[in-house]
């Protein structure tokens, strides 16, 4: 009898434990995406993830065609969608990915112990980590809160293989259940926000792979030294691909593992190593989500749910970061360049968010929203990791005292002004010794620049010293509060 494979953030057909156990049963397999909007509880998908999600969709249809068989798409909650289908097509089985998000963990929890009422077979696999956040302990038998041991007792531990490819046809059911048009999902934007996503993106299991492959031909030696530069191609550009499961990090650690087998040596260079442990870093934010599931909405270290948050009653601060209209050139094109493409280079990521909860005082709770909505890797791990290691309240963070200077890292990471200038146009004539503080430039220089303050590039919302004093005595406060 047929098996359904429900599928969710694994949207590939390679190294998927999942489908490779259904075709194994031997009936027919009847691959379904569930759109319930509802099942995603507090964190339905943003605006950019709906579009991937929407080309990921297409890309998966595709890919399964070409296997003989289909992508079912359905609407509604899942435990009702999976039990019609069952009914359609006299499956008896039901088999998914884990997920590790609390409500989708509780969602799923409800979904498998209704279906086993039912009588059917469900089976739920490891399709998305290296390790699961439940088989990892630490030696007192708790979960890791600090990056390095956790990821050391990881590098320790046997690797699961990657599944065996599928065979080269699924078998598919006698008649294929009705399936919903994609286009009806409504998942692209009205207005046409996303254009440059399309320049940017190929969503799906071959533009993972694609990117998988140019990062590892010419990048990854490079990786430990040109990492931290936006202007420069230096990292993967993977998280996308990552968040939906286009690739998994079995395959990632294959390929990488490939790089130096000849040689013997492993990891190949100091950039794979490198790179790896950023890859560890993402399955620190899944451990951290799974045993911490209150921290997506409260800080980690409890003392900072008490942070003297400054109050921006008509959203005037927030909406100049959201629009990268801060004054602050490498803030700006960090905040542009995630509008107009969905992503942000990690540097700046946290030079954008150390702005927001630190200069600006805003709670990082606003900033982790925003990333939600506007980023194509919008993912509740590592976002939540992200935002609390920014805002000093997380596991392994950084120390609130700390103050990134936006000028500062402007000019370590920025130097030659290339990322500026792509993201800031209107600032793109400046000599680099003034791009990342314009308002420090001379009148002559800004006027042949073309660059009128105040008129077509912002004025400094806040004063970089006193900004920084004043988010260091609301520190002195919640400490003294505490
Ligand atoms: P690479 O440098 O090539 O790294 C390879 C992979 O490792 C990434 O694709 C990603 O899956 C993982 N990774 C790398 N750095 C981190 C990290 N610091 N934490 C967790 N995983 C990491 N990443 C997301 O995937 N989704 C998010 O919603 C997200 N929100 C963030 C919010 C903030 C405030 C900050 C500071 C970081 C956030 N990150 C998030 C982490 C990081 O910025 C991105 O994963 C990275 O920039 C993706 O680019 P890449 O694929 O080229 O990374």
């Amino acid at each position: 009898s047929p098996t359904i494979v429900w599928l969710r953030q694994d949207l590939r057909l390679a190294d998927h434990p999942a489908l490779a156990a259904a075709a194994a049963r031997g009936g027919a397999v009847v691959p379904v995406y569930i759109w319930d909007e509802a099942g995603e509880g507090d964190w339905p998908l943003g605006g950019a993830s709906r579009w991937w999600l929407h080309h990921s969709l297409a890309a998966l249809d595709d890919a399964l065609q070409g296997k003989g068989s289909r992508l079912v798409l359905r609407a509604g909650r899942a435990i009702e969608v999976l039990r019609a289908l069952m009914a359609e097509t006299g499956a008896t089985a039901v088999y998914w990915s884990r997920r590790y998000e609390p409500g989708s963990i509780k969602r799923d929890r409800e979904v498998k112990a209704a279906l086993r009422e039912d009588g059917a077979e469900v089976r739920s696999f490891n399709s998305a980590l290296l390790h699961e956040p439940h088989t990892i302990r630490n030696k007192q038998g708790g979960p890791f809160k600090v990056f390095t041991p956790f990821w050391r007792h990881c590098l320790a531990r046997e690797k699961e293989a990657v599944t065996p490819d599928l065979p080269a046809t699924l078998r598919s059911p006698q008649t294929w259940p009705t399936c919903d048009d994609l286009s009806a999902w409504k998942l692209l934007p009205r207005r046409d926000w996303a254009d440059g996503f399309s320049e940017r993106w190929r969503p799906g299991e071959n533009g993972a792979h694609e990117a998988l492959a140019a990062f590892a031909d010419e990048v990854i030696n490079q990786y430990s030294d040109q990492r931290n530069f936006p202007g420069i191609r230096g990292t993967s550009r993977l998280s996308p691909y990552l968040h939906f499961g286009e690739i998994s990090p079995r395959q990632i650690w294959a390929a990488v593992a490939a790089l130096g087998a000849e040689r013997g040596v492993f990891p190949a260079s100091k950039g794979a190593q490198v790179f790896l442990a950023e890859v560890g870093w993402r399955e620190f934010a899944y451990h951290l989500l799974f045993h911490f599931d209150h921290t997506p909405t409260h800080p980690l270290r409890d003392e900072f749910a008490a942070f003297p948050w400054r109050a921006d009653e008509d959203g005037t601060l927030l909406r100049a970061w959201q629009n990268g209209r801060t004054g602050y050139p490498i803030v700006d094109a960090g905040m542009r360049e995630l509008w107009a493409t969905g992503w942000m280079h990690n540097r700046v990521r946290m030079v954008v968010a150390s702005f927001l909860v630190k200069h600006l005082r805003l709670p990082w709770q606003r900033g982790a929203e925003w990333f939600w909505d506007t980023l194509v890797d919008a993912d509740l791990a590592s976002n939540t990791l992200g935002w609390q290691w920014s805002a000093g309240c997380g596991a392994d963070a950084a120390p609130y005292f700390r103050v990134f200077a936006p000028v500062l890292q402007g000019g370590k990471f920025d130097g030659d002004g290339d990322y500026v200038r792509r993201w800031v146009p209107e600032l793109a004539s400046l000599p680099n010794k003034h791009l990342h503080a314009p308002w420090e430039a001379p009148e002559q220089v800004l006027t042949a620049a073309g660059v009128a303050l105040g008129r077509n590039y912002p004025h400094p919302i806040v004063d970089h010293k006193e900004a920084r004093d004043a988010a260091l005595a609301a520190y002195q406060e919640l400490r003294q509060g505490g």
